[in-house]
């Protein structure tokens, strides 16, 4: 039965407690915290359904992260964040009619992101008509015109943007394509954009695909696991029960992070009893506490040791076979690292010679390597560079296209992977074009479109005039929040589909329309029966997902039934496609993609198979290398690394506990112990006394950056915590505000979030 919106307390300073770091995760409390806000904003029944399907092969899949499921699953196949996500989808407190005419949208606008979520799932078309401050509810035919209508009168279609989240189906992002294709534009930015583009840009170049060449598999087989820039304990927890099983088998693990994270520390593995009254398993061997923007310079230190045993020892360090058969670039790379200045490195990385040393006796005594990353080494201007030089130091010793070898960017979206794979890219390879354009008799755009950095760009110029999202959260997600809150402004038309409120319903273009669609807990009947669509995980295995629960209200349309409506409103007769049939009957979608997406052929047989199938990976299945030389290429990057003017610090942006990218499920960050609140600005002791500040002070941040442009981050409390010196950490998506739209890496144009240089300053009361 659908319940109304709950009172919402906000967060105050005045509440916020900060306790100690914990050095373990998960165990009770992890239970505790999974099942009790489900209970009481699910029930039991509906709890019981969603959480019991949760990656289940006969169940739907998480919308949290893109974290792989093991082959056999057990009843509970899910970690804390895992039930907080679909707690906060399936929950049946929905948005009543009367809201819109109560809350005009500059006043939703000043309320916190957590406020807007809690206020329950969207049931019904809405439209706030320009001039006006209110969005009123709208039948979906009036919807659909407003959309068509306004798309079809642009004078180009280059004119509008069409934005996909990471958790849109294949089946809904591969239509999507489509439409917009069909449309005239490749304007379609993603969530890819601003998180795990370096990854792709770099492996691309260098191995000639941008996913992970390891299989779930592959972790327990591993002798060491070296994990960069990524806080799994909060951001896919179940990765740790990959870790302790690697663990037992004998594996090492080294985490390389400024931050110290309890989740790399120790597991308290809630399925086992051993985890529930045991210490649990420790994690990491060794813990680089590696200064912001620092890793390139660990990566190439790493290398050059390497290159110096092969020298001490020759024929016995390096994979020469496999360097001579499959990779191009050593000689060159040789010559470059001979260089490589130690002084340097120290400087860049604040760590010890003898720490690195260390970990390289690890690199060189284990035969089989992975390495994973996420957006700790992504966000930074040489993120695409120090990706290539992860890519380096696997080569040289052949950790690549072998059991429990290779490279692993950790996606954090659940089915970001997929999207990219149906096609949302602004600029997807002609082959891929040409076989959309034969499978449904048009010809696609050529010229590559606008990415996200991109898009806010060519909003704030007026050259994007509409604006749609499947899904997400852009304003709130993108870098330079101001910036990019006046470049929506500028729009004609705003559309977001989604299952709730969000801070981009508030910021909106003159015109803004709110689409509600399904959740994926949700059982999507369409005329030929109920419907499963399908997703692509962190290493590149595509499996079904299915609701199970009926949909919070009965006007609601699945994600693929708004697309075919946008499309038969818009693009109808400019292809072949069966927009109708489409949304009856998604097989008919899944016949397309095997005609079109390579590796997916026979997609509705497979997809069918017990847990899916697994896409085809050159570098992983048969040292494979699709790069322009046919060869793995070993790549010279010049080094640099982030220098801080005196008396500033290098700031980055992290995500609590309570929290999946912009949505927020609460104030709490429990490893961190903080309590009640999220402005907090973490410093290390070292560096509070030599700024002559003091725990728990309040202060301003204020950004440094060459355009002089004032970017200012208000009364956060200091926080001493033992990060890295020179560095500091606040949460995302807040810290959006200090991050410059033009401070991108460098290739992938993702923003360099995890390196902003600012000033901290008293703040005044
Ligand atoms: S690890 Fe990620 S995908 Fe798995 S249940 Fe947890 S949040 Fe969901």
């Amino acid at each position: 039965m659908p319940r109304k919106n709950p009172r919402v307390e906000k967060a105050d300073e005045k509440d916020l407690e900060v306790g100690k770091p914990k050095e373990w995760v998960a165990g009770m409390p992890g239970v505790y915290h999974s099942m009790q806000p489900a209970l009481k904003h699910m029930g039991v029944g509906r709890t019981g359904k969603t959480l019991l399907g949760l990656n289940q092969k006969d169940g739907f899949d998480c919308m949290s992260c893109a974290w792989p499921d093991p082959g056999d699953r057990k009843r509970f196949e899910f970690c804390e964040q895992g039930a907080k996500a679909v707690t906060w989808e399936a929950t049946p407190v929905v948005i009543a009619s009367e809201f819109w005419a109560e809350h005009p949208v500059s006043e939703l606008r000043q309320q916190p992101e957590y406020w807007l979520g809690m206020q329950g799932r969207l049931t019904e078309p809405v439209f706030k008509p320009a001039g006006e401050d209110y969005y009123r509810p709208v039948s979906w035919d009036e919807a659909f015109g407003i959309v068509g209508g306004k798309l079809k009168g642009l004078s180009s279609p280059d004119e509008a943007a069409f934005y996909t989240s990471g958790r849109t189906s294949n089946e809904a992002a591969f239509l999507y394509q489509l439409f917009v294709r069909a449309y005239g534009t490749n304007n379609l930015p993603d969530c890819s954009n601003m998180c795990h583009e370096s990854s792709g840009w770099a492996m691309g170049q260098t191995i000639g695909i941008g996913k992970a060449t390891i299989s779930y598999d592959d972790f327990a087989k591993a002798q060491l696991i070296i994990i960069m820039g990524q806080n799994p304990g909060s951001n896919h927890p179940r990765m740790l029960t990959a870790l302790e099983e690697a663990k037992k088998a004998g594996c090492e693990i080294v985490g390389v992070n400024p931050l110290p994270e309890a989740g790399l520390m120790r597991y308290k593995n809630p399925q086992k009893i051993s985890g529930i009254v045991g210490r649990g398993t420790e994690l990491a061997d060794q813990y680089l506490q590696i200064r912001l923007g620092g890793d390139m310079a660990l990566l190439q230190a790493l290398s050059k040791r390497v290159l110096e045993a092969e020298a001490k020892n020759p024929g016995t360090v390096l994979d020469s076979e496999f360097l001579a058969e499959h990779c191009q670039g050593l000689d060159e790379l040789k010559v470059h690292l001979a260089e490589l200045d130690e002084e340097t490195v120290l400087q860049a990385t604040g760590l010890r010679s003898d720490e690195i040393d260390e970990l390289a006796a690890r690199y060189l005594k284990a035969e089989r390597v992975i390495i994973t990353w996420a957006m700790g080494i992504t966000q930074h201007k040489k993120g695409v560079a120090t990706i290539k030089e992860i890519i380096n130091l696997l080569l040289l010793r052949g950790n690549m296209g072998k059991p429990g070898a290779g490279a692993s960017p950790i996606r954090g979206h659940s089915n970001v992977q997929g999207d990219r794979t149906m096609g949302i890219w602004e600029r997807m390879p002609p082959a891929f074009l040409d076989a959309l354009g034969k499978e449904f008799d048009f010809d696609p755009p050529r010229d590559p479109g606008a990415d996200s950095v991109e898009t806010i760009r060519k909003m704030r110029d007026g050259g994007i005039k509409v604006f749609v999202a499947l899904g997400g959260n852009f304003v709130s997600a993108i870098s330079d929040t101001h910036a990019a809150e006046a470049a929506m402004e500028n729009t004609d038309l705003t559309v977001q589909i989604s299952t709730k409120l969000n801070r981009s319903h508030t910021v909106t273009g003159r015109a803004a329309l709110i689409l509600p669609t399904m959740g994926r807990t949700e059982i999507d009947m369409q005329a030929s029966g109920p419907q499963f669509v399908s997703v692509e995980d962190t290493v590149c295995a595509v499996h079904a997902s299915e609701g199970r629960v009926r949909p919070v209200a009965p006007n609601l349309l699945s994600e693929v039934a708004i697309v075919c409506r946008l499309a038969r409103e818009t693009v109808d007769g400019k292809t072949s496609a069966d927009w109708s049939g489409f949304e009856k009957n998604y097989d008919l979608v899944r016949e397309h993609i095997s005609h079109v997406v390579a590796g997916c052929e026979n997609y509705n047989d497979r997809i069918r198979q017990e847990g899916g199938f697994v896409l085809p990976n050159g570098p992983r299945d048969s040292r494979t290398f699709t790069t322009p030389t046919g060869k793995a290429m070993l790549t010279v990057n010049h080094l640099e690394h982030v220098e801080r003017p005196p008396g500033t610090l290098i700031l980055q942006s992290v995500r609590s506990h309570d929290q999946f990218n912009t949505t927020i499920y609460g104030y709490n960050d429990r490893y961190r112990g903080i309590k009640k609140g999220r402005d907090v600005v973490f410093v290390s002791p070292e560096d509070i006394a030599e700024l002559g500040l003091s725990d728990g002070q309040f202060v301003d941040l204020h950004g440094v950056y060459e355009d002089n442009v004032e970017r200012v981050m208000r009364k956060l409390r200091v926080v001493s915590y033992p990060t890295a010196s020179g560095c500091a950490a606040t949460y995302y998506p807040e810290s959006n505000v200090l991050v410059p739209l033009d401070s991108v890496a460098e290739g992938s144009n993702t923003p360099a979030s995890k390196a902003v240089i600012v000033r901290l300053e008293p703040s005044t009361p």
